[in-house]
């Protein structure tokens, strides 16, 4: 893997990730193919959305069709026939959330497949085993998202498990593609920085900031991660994990992030909210019914280019398999735009005002610049 810097203006980064199946300009966003598949979208109809790297999730993936079936395809790309790169997480995050079953000791999580029951130990060693046998160009090291809320104390004793779980990912991930560390601590800034330091020493190809948008205030994931990505190596990608709406986006690139995954422009397409550049819409709204406009006159995807508000109404009041792909390429498709003229405006040194002009399409005001994370909360 190889990661160049193009620009930098204020904190915001211009660059250009070379991995294993191909190139990624960042900026960049990821949309999520969970069980590997963007849900109703083809591998054709995502790189025609501009998609240039796609996440996979080895919890999913384990359980069905286990990892063993996938490393007869020689990796995830194979299998599911997307042959540009793809970022696999550890799994550790959907094994955190299956509240109640889970149990957390030293030597990992053990836990109840919701498939059949059958008791699984997933463990640092483990997680990168079932990556490599996906063969994804970027794996992430199996760490424990802390929750929100959490006290100081055991947001710092989860955070230095993860590290244990760092250093024994590093040890246990001999594939040539690339590892990323990744950054805890709530939202404790003193937390984070230790978190970040202790992954530091151990070395990765990248680096992630996890933990966030896990329901803390919005001004506090936008100021954790003001004061924790311009500290993060600046020869290497930064992702923020799990995040999310458009102006999330924005902001986090502003404030240094380099990659961004989330589940919200596929999931809200299959439930009709879209995104377009005059704001957020409800498709389903009487309102479109009788509509012959495009989804988003300034949108050049399949969907905006073919198709009126008032057929998607109509697909998605029927409950039409084609409405949520169509839905889904759209918004996928403006995330990707997003990130290209985010792209386009730090080459050109105008990300500040071409922000301001995206939030005016949308009529909303931009969130805040800072945020007091030391004040009682
Ligand atoms: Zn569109």
């Amino acid at each position: 893997m190889q990661f160049e810097l193009l620009a930098q203006r204020g904190e915001a980064r211009l660059g250009r990730l070379t991995l294993a199946h191909g190139v990624v300009e960042t900026p960049i966003f990821m949309p999520c193919g969970t069980y590997g598949s963007v849900k109703g979208v083809s591998p054709d109809q995502l790189r025609s959305a501009g998609v240039q790297i796609l996440l996979g999730n080895t919890f999913h993936l384990m359980l069905r069709p286990g990892a063993e079936a996938i490393e007869r395809f020689n990796g995830l790309h194979q299998f599911m026939g997307w042959d540009r790169p793809i970022l696999t997480d550890s799994g550790g995050f959907q094994v955190f959330s299956l509240a109640d079953m889970n149990k957390v000791n030293e030597e990992g999580v053990s836990f109840r497949s919701p498939i059949n029951g059958d008791k699984i130990l997933l463990t640092p060693e483990r997680a990168m085993a079932i990556q490599t046998a996906l063969n994804s160009d970027i794996a992430m090291i199996f760490d424990e998202c802390t929750p929100y809320p959490i006290s100081k104390a055991g947001a710092e004793s989860s955070m230095q498990l993860s590290l244990r779980w760092a250093q024994r990912s590093r040890a246990a991930f001999t594939s040539d593609n690339a590892l990323f560390g990744i950054v805890q601590g709530g939202i404790y800034p003193d937390l984070r920085q230790a978190s970040l330091e202790g992954l530091h020493k151990i070395g990765f190809e990248g680096y992630a900031i996890g933990g966030l948008s896990v329901g803390e205030p919005k001004p506090a994931m936008l100021e954790t991660i003001r004061r924790i990505a311009p500290k993060m190596p600046a020869q290497s990608p930064r992702y923020l994990m799990g995040v999310g709406t458009p102006s999330d986006l924005i902001e986090s690139v502003r404030r240094g992030v380099d990659m961004m995954d989330c589940v919200m422009p596929t999931r809200n397409a299959r439930n009709g909210h879209l995104f377009t550049s005059s704001g957020a819409i409800r498709i389903r709204n009487a309102v479109h019914r009788a509509s012959d406009e495009a989804l988003d006159a300034n949108c050049s995807c399949y969907t905006c280019q073919n198709f009126s508000r008032g057929y998607l109404h109509h697909l998605d009041k029927c409950g039409e398999i084609l409405g949520a792909t169509l839905n889904s390429i759209h918004n996928i498709a403006y995330y990707l735009e997003l990130m290209r003229q985010a792209r386009g405006a730090l080459a050109e040194d105008h990300y500040d005002a071409w922000a301001l002009t995206v939030y005016a399409g949308w009529s909303e005001t931009p969130p805040p610049l800072e945020f007091d994370l030391e004040a009682p909360q």
